[in-house]
Order: C-alpha cells, then sequence, then structure tokens
C-alpha cells in the first residue's frame, strides 16, 4: 500500500483503521446537526475494507489526505442508493473550500462575487472574506438538511446572508440609553477592549455611539441602527452653541464613513432615526446620561433635539470635502402627527433641500393607522424592515420605556429568506390554489430554515460567540447585572418576496401598473400568505414575519436560475426583465448578466406611470408586508424644487399607506475636480473629465455604481424617472 500524505504535511503509512476511526468521529455531526446515529462500526468496516481494494488498484506512489476523503465521498454516494442516510454522511465528510483558480479570481478581485454585495470594495480585507464566504456558504449549506439546500441551490428560495448563517443574526436596532448608562465595552467582556464608563461629555457620546454600531457589526451580519438617536443624544447638547453641535453632527458622519473595519473592510451599515422633536409617547420619561437615570425628562430638551437634528440634516445637506454625499448613515426621518405643524415647517425644508440635491434621506412615516402611532414604537432599519414594539406585543413595554433596572428595547432580525415568486407562476399554470399551494410549501421551507438558524444560535449563544451581543455589564450603583444588550426573544424570523410584478404579469398577462386585475391578484395571494404566516407564528412560536427583501443580488440570481432552467426557461424568457440578449452567455457558465425580476411588490422600474399611479398601487401592500418594505420615488436629472418635494412628502405621508420611502437622484462625482452633479453623465459637466463615478442607491443604500452587478445596473438604466 502506498504512503498518505496527511493534511497537517506528514508522510505516514497506510492503515485502513484510521478510516474506520475518522468515519466514525466525524460523523458525530451527522448527529448534532440531523439527529442521525454515527456511522456504526459494521458500515465503517465495510467501507475501510472497500477504499482499501480501490487505492490498491490505482498502484499510486502515495495518496493524500484529501484523496483518500473523496474516494470514500464517492464510495458513499455510489451506496447512498442502498442507505439513504450515506447522502448525510457524505455530506459531513466532505472538504469545503475553492478550486486554486477560483481563490485566484478572488485575489484578483474578479469573478462573480466581486459585485454580490455593493458596500464591498475590493482591498486585502475584502479578499480574506471572500475566501471565508465561499468556506462557510458551503459548509452551511452541507449541514442543512438536503431538501433546503436543495430549494437555495434550485433558486425556488434564497437564504440571504448565508456565510453568517452559522454564526451570526442578522440585524440590530440599539437603545442607545443601554450605553449612557452603563457605558461600552466594545469586546462585550472588558478583557480584551479597554472598558469605557458612561460618556460624560458630549464628543464622547457621540463617539460610543459610532463604536456601539462598529462593535455590533462584528456580532451580526445586517444593518445596525439607533432608534430616536436625536432625542436620546439632546441632553448632551444642552448649553453648546449650534456651531459645537454641528461639529458633533460633522464627527459622526465622519466616524461612520473612515472607519472601514467591518466585515472584511467594508463601512458599518448603519443608520439612525431622527425625529425632530419629542414625540409625545417620550415627554415624560426620564433621561438616560451619565450611568443616571432622570430626574430630568425627555419633554424638557425639545429644543436640543431640534438643534441636533438640524445639524445632522445640515451636514448631510453639505457633504463631505469633495461636497459629495455621505453614503452612510442611512437618516431616517421620523414622520410623526406631532412634527407636521407649522412650526416644523423649517426643518422639513432643510430636509427637502438635502432631498433637491442628492435624493438622499429616507422617511419613515408613523401616519398610516397599522404603524399603530402613539401606543407603542416603531422603527423601520437596515434595508427597510419594519420592526415595532407596542404595550400588546411586550408585557414589559413600560418597563422597557423608562428603562426600569436597564431594561430597554430591542429590535431586530435573525434571518431573511426569500421566496422566487414568478416561478410559483409557472408551476400554477393559471390555477390560484396551485399558486397559493405553492407559496406556501416554499413559506414551510423558509420556516424550516429558521429552525435550522435557530439551533445554530442557540448554539452561539451558549459557546459566547456574539459577546456584544449578550452583554451584561454590572450596574455600579446595585452591583446587579444587566438585562443582555440584546433581547433575542425580540428578533424576527422574515419571509421576503422577489418579483410579484413578474408573477401576475405570467399568472394574468398584466404587469401590476397594466391592470386592475393585476394587482387584485397579488393583494389575494399576499393576504393569503399572511394568513399563512400566523399559522405557521402558532405552530413554532417563532415570530415571522413578511417582507419585501431587496435583493440586491437576489432579484438578478431568480432570473437567472429560470433561465438556465430546463423546466422554467421557456417562461421566464417572457418575464425576465432586462437585457435579455445576454442570455445567450448563460450557457458559457456567465452568471453576472444584466437580467432581472422586480423587486418585493413594485412595480416595473421602467413603468412609464405618473407617480400617483404608482403611489396607488403599491401602497396597498404596506400594511400586508409588516416585516418592511420600501417605495422608490425616481427623481430625474432637472433641478428639484425643494417645496414641491415637500409638499409631495405630506401628499404621501397623508394620502398614502407607505410607511417608508425615499427619493433618489442620480449623482456623477467627477474624480478629477470633485464636482458632483444631477444625473448619469459620461463627462463632467463642470471640467470636461470622463473619469467619473456614479453613484446611486441601489436597494436601501447610496454607493458607488461601480461596484453593482449586472443586474442593477441594468435596472438602473431601466428606471422611469420623474421631475418635481
Ligand atoms: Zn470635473
Amino acid at each position: 500500500m502506498p504512503m498518505v500524505r496527511t493534511t497537517d504535511g506528514y508522510l505516514v503509512p497506510w492503515d485502513k483503521n484510521r478510516i474506520v476511526e475518522q468515519l466514525h468521529e466525524e460523523t458525530q455531526l451527522a448527529k448534532i446537526m440531523f439527529g442521525l446515529d454515527p456511522m456504526n462500526g459494521g458500515y465503517a468496516g465495510k467501507i475501510a475494507d472497500e477504499i482499501e481494494r480501490r487505492i490498491r488498484m490505482m498502484k499510486p506512489k502515495f495518496v493524500s489526505g484529501p484523496l483518500v476523503r473523496e474516494v470514500v465521498n464517492n464510495l458513499l454516494l455510489e451506496w447512498s442508493e442502498e442507505v439513504p442516510e450515506f447522502e448525510i454522511y457524505r455530506n459531513v465528510l466532505t472538504r469545503v473550500g475553492a478550486p486554486v483558480y477560483d481563490a485566484f479570481q478572488i485575489d484578483s478581485g474578479s469573478g462573480w462575487e466581486a459585485k454580490e454585495n455593493a458596500n464591498l470594495q475590493p482591498n486585502p480585507e475584502t479578499i480574506h472574506k471572500k475566501k471565508a464566504d465561499r468556506l462557510s456558504k458551503e459548509e452551511y449549506l452541507l449541514l442543512l438538511p438536503p431538501e433546503l439546500a436543495t430549494a437555495h441551490h434550485q433558486g425556488d428560495i434564497h437564504i440571504h446572508t448565508l456565510e453568517y448563517f452559522g454564526s451570526r443574526p442578522f440585524c440590530q436596532d440599539w437603545d442607545l440609553r443601554y450605553f449612557l448608562y452603563y457605558g461600552l465595552l466594545p469586546d462585550g467582556t472588558g478583557f480584551r477592549s479597554s472598558v469605557a464608563g458612561p460618556a460624560k461629555q458630549p464628543e464622547v457620546a457621540i463617539l460610543h455611539s459610532v463604536k456601539v454600531l462598529a462593535a455590533g457589526q462584528t456580532n451580526f451580519s445586517g444593518g445596525q441602527g439607533f432608534m430616536y438617536y436625536t432625542m436620546f443624544l439632546a441632553p448632551f447638547m444642552r448649553g453648546l452653541s449650534y456651531d459645537e453641535v454641528k461639529q458633533l453632527a460633522q464627527m459622526m458622519f465622519y466616524e461612520l464613513t473612515q472607519t472601514y473595519v467591518t466585515r472584511g473592510g467594508q463601512l458599518v451599515f448603519s443608520n439612525i432615526q431622527l425625529p425632530m422633536g419629542v414625540p409625545d409617547i417620550w415627554q415624560d420619561v426620564p433621561v438616560v446620561m451619565r450611568g443616571k437615570v432622570g430626574p430630568d425628562v425627555y419633554g424638557n430638551y425639545e429644543d436640543e433635539v431640534q438643534t441636533f437634528f438640524r445639524a445632522v440634516t445640515e451636514v448631510a445637506y453639505e457633504g463631505d470635502y469633495w461636497g459629495k454625499p455621505f453614503n452612510f448613515p442611512k437618516n431616517e426621518n421620523y414622520l410623526s402627527p406631532e412634527f407636521f405643524k407649522p412650526e416644523y415647517d423649517d426643518l422639513w425644508m432643510l430636509v427637502h433641500k438635502s432631498v433637491a440635491k442628492f435624493g438622499a434621506p429616507y422617511f419613515d412615516n408613523m401616519l398610516p393607522p397599522y404603524r399603530g402611532y402613539g401606543k407603542g414604537i416603531s422603527c423601520y432599519q437596515c434595508c427597510a424592515y419594519q420592526f415595532a414594539a407596542t404595550p400588546e406585543s411586550d408585557p414589559a413595554f413600560e418597563e422597557k420605556l423608562y428603562f426600569e433596572d436597564g431594561q430597554h428595547f430591542s429590535m431586530g432580525g435573525w434571518q431573511v429568506v426569500s421566496i422566487n415568486m414568478p416561478r410559483l407562476a409557472y408551476r400554477a399554470n393559471g390555477d390560484y390554489d396551485k399558486l397559493l399551494a405553492a407559496a406556501r410549501e416554499n413559506m414551510r421551507l423558509a420556516v424550516e430554515v429558521f429552525k435550522v438558524k435557530k439551533q445554530w444560535m442557540d448554539r452561539v449563544r451558549e459557546n459566547n460567540m456574539i459577546p456584544f451581543a449578550t452583554q451584561q455589564p454590572r450596574d455600579p450603583r446595585t452591583g446587579r447585572k444587566a438585562p443582555p444588550a440584546v433581547d433575542f426573544s425580540e428578533l424576527v424570523y422574515v419571509i421576503g418576496v422577489v418579483g410579484i410584478n413578474e408573477m401576475v404579469q405570467f399568472f394574468t398577462g398584466s404587469q401590476l401598473h397594466e391592470s386592475e386585475d393585476a394587482v387584485r391578484l397579488a393583494l389575494r395571494l399576499l393576504l393569503d400568505m399572511e394568513k399563512y404566516r400566523r399559522g405557521l407564528e402558532m405552530q413554532t412560536g417563532m415570530k415571522v414575519m413578511l417582507a419585501r427583501t431587496p435583493a440586491e443580488s437576489t432579484a438578478q440570481t431568480f432570473a437567472i436560475a429560470d433561465l438556465v432552467s430546463p423546466k422554467y426557461r421557456r417562461y421566464a424568457k417572457e418575464m425576465v426583465k432586462g437585457d435579455l440578449e445576454q442570455a445567450a452567455a448563460l450557457a458559457k457558465g456567465k452568471r453576472d448578466l444584466p437580467v432581472y425580476y422586480t423587486n418585493g411588490t413594485h412595480t416595473y422600474v421602467g413603468a412609464r406611470i405618473p407617480l400617483g399611479k404608482k403611489i396607488d398601487i403599491e401602497h396597498k401592500f404596506f400594511p400586508i408586508l409588516s416585516g418592511g418594505n420600501i417605495f422608490h420615488v425616481w427623481l430625474g436629472e432637472a433641478a428639484a424644487d425643494p417645496e414641491a418635494l415637500y409638499k409631495l412628502t405630506q401628499r404621501i405621508a397623508r394620502n398614502s399607506q407607505i410607511g417608508y420611502f425615499s427619493y433618489t437622484k442620480d449623482l456623477t462625482i467627477c474624480s478629477k475636480c470633485q464636482t458632483t452633479s444631477s444625473g448619469l453623465l459620461d463627462a463632467c459637466p463642470s471640467c470636461g473629465s470622463t473619469e467619473v463615478r456614479w453613484w446611486s442607491r441601489i436597494t436601501g443604500y447610496y454607493t458607488d455604481v461601480t461596484g453593482w452587478n449586472e443586474g442593477k445596473r441594468q435596472e438602473l438604466k431601466d428606471r422611469y424617472r420623474i421631475s418635481v
């Protein structure tokens, strides 16, 4: 028998008992992940004998550990026809990683993965992350029940941020008061980083807020945000001049957009909710600052909230040193009844001046009845996921509101799984019952994925692997441990829909903007899905929500999955949006193509319809998609009028059910003279240089178009823009 080169670099004599031992040891994982007994000695012995026979026939000079493993895995697959559990054993025994060629592609910054997430910039950290992502994704897929992994591979569903599936939850909206009371332990334990007491100075409070999000990002894969940012920090602004407050706001923007540190060299995906005054529900709530609660109340800081809001908005309006907009944090302007009064007009005009210039901020609209405003708290965060807490939904609501014994709000998401909606229509072939059955089947698959996620996350918490989230600092006053920073019982599982427009187009023959029937079908199905969702919650005890998912790459992934599928290709060719001439390249294995399905419940981006009609169609879906949605107004090149924009904001807020919206203006930034101009231009209007970069909103944030995948670039070209 040949010598064996082991993975750790030694040359050792062949010993078939090593195979038996290893089979027994490694298939313990089948017990942990699938509840399947480890391989018994009888099977392992038979396999080792057969492997020895096969290797002998190959007559190699020596063999490597990985080669022996491959031969074992092949044998397991062969024999799985008779012993089905061998497929699972093979999944836990195989290797994960990448061919050298693929790894080299990542080193060169090319290959499909280069553009999966436009927030990633090519740099050494990104290269490292991409390689790690590859390995992690393979591992997590292999350790999912094969039915679920297949559904993801085939493009029935998409498991988002799969690279982090087993290591962290998705997104989190933080209550800044926790850190203003307990201070900051960036590592969650205080033993690997320095420990800071509660901020005493305004600068420190701002810096702590930034570091909370950065530390949070190391424990979560998605957006990191703060609720009531302007209000919780306002008490620190008392006695400061406006210039001093503005300087603080500027520091916050620069800290968040220059700290290129998280998740393989990215910026923190950050967002801050910005009330412009003190909402009614907080008027009598004691202020938390400098490690103390009260006796002062937030209601006494109306002026400071307004001042800080003005400063944040002005800095956003001015942009960075080059005059381009800050891409983070996402500013979520808080639209609630209290602030639709003449005394706030001045601040709203400032907001809309900024919209007219850059289109940048978001509007978190509390006015529609389904937001339950006044009864609780609610926010949109990350890529437009909605989270809420009310006294009905949360028995500890009052204690959290008043920060009793450190109880605080904590909201966010565990995991997102999207459903390929057009494919459901291809399968239903015009039969509504079949359509609904297929939708339910995919929702069930999503929930099965969530159950596995829960197992992983239970283990992550038990092993103390997300210490920033689970931290419980001690209260120096009482000596008691704080409640954990993140309340895991408040994290939700999100089922997302992609391509409702193409689903109804295939089913009814017209797109959402083309007929009432199309809209009715979409509403009917989503309402039925919503009913089924409630049933799933009852059955599983999990918090599950329906949402439109940002689908930054999923809108393209699903379209391509259908275009390459022998079963769905002929239908998909008629439905997929974008440049289908390019679809021929699919056969050559090219995967980054300018094709896509429409996001969520949106109308086709290129639909030439008046804004009023677009609002009228899309707002109907907001109350159903309680997990989140967004409405986009694509602005044209012409200079927008702030006053007209403000009127439009009021119209959307008061007369529609749209809970979250934004205006997007495309920008061209010149790399020669650094001028920022409106529109997607080939040359800089100021100096004529063609060295320009385009900026626009990809799904839920602004970024350099260079990083976009071909599907989203095509969508950018197809967008129908309006003038306001
Ligand atoms: Zn220029």
